[in-house]
């Protein structure tokens, strides 16, 4: 018989709980003090471990310890600043195009709303929401690989568009537990969940799971 609506909500709340209770320290993985250097470490962390991005970012910040720092900068100097974290052109271009436009358009401080974020160069609806959530403390639901991978297999989503899962699970989970779900998912995924072999044996939701024990490869 097909879950209804309120029947998945109230499986994803348990799924939920039971992470929170599985994972109960975990928060945003990036260093950051200011929104600012949210933006910054949050596009560098594309296609890259967190534990590398928070490598490369104290010396960088120490170079360029402010939005005009990066607005003024050449960029051959800063691609050679992140050069290890990858794509180190497009994320130097996205970096300071990013400065510009906040200097510009919003007077040297990031924007608090997803409708203005999302103008900004470097910027999606993903990196919106964790610089809303995390910097800001407003919910958002940041959709990566791990978020489309697992809501997929616990099946919450049909959709493998990370918009069209946003908006799936902003309608299944919380506002409040929007920037908190989000963390646990990707941290299921970096610990349990894995993309070529799902540890199902050990999985905490298990039994909520019905992708479980049918996910693994062979
Ligand atoms: S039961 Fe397996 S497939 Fe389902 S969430 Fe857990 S590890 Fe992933």
């Amino acid at each position: 018989m097909k879950e209804t609506l309120a029947e998945k909500k109230k499986r994803l709340r348990v799924i939920f709980l039971r992470l929170r209770k599985a994972y109960p320290d975990i928060r945003c993985a990036l260093h950051f003090r200011t929104p600012w250097e949210l933006l910054v470490a949050t596009v560098l962390s594309a296609q890259c471990t967190d534990k590398l991005v928070n490598r490369v970012t104290p010396a960088l910040l120490k170079k360029y310890p402010n939005m005009s720092a990066f607005a003024a900068a050449a960029p051959e100097a800063v691609e050679k600043a992140v050069r290890s974290t990858g794509f180190y052109r497009n994320k130097t271009r996205n970096i300071l195009g990013a400065a510009k436009a906040i200097l510009e358009r919003f007077g040297g401080k990031v924007p608090a709303r997803m409708e203005d974020l999302i103008t900004i160069p470097g910027v999606g609806r993903k990196t919106a929401n964790v610089i809303l959530g995390n910097a800001f403390g407003i919910p958002g639901i940041s959709v990566d690989t791990h978020m489309i991978r697992i809501n997929r297999l616990l099946k919450v989503t049909r959709h493998t568009d990370p918009v069209k899962i946003e908006f799936d699970l902003m309608r299944l989970v919380s506002e409040k537990d929007w920037t908190l779900y989000s963390h646990l998912i990707i941290h299921h995924g970096r610990v349990r969940c894995f993309a070529r072999r799902p540890d199902c044996w050990h999985c905490e939701v298990q039994d909520l799971c019905p992708s479980a024990y049918k996910a693994a490869l062979p």
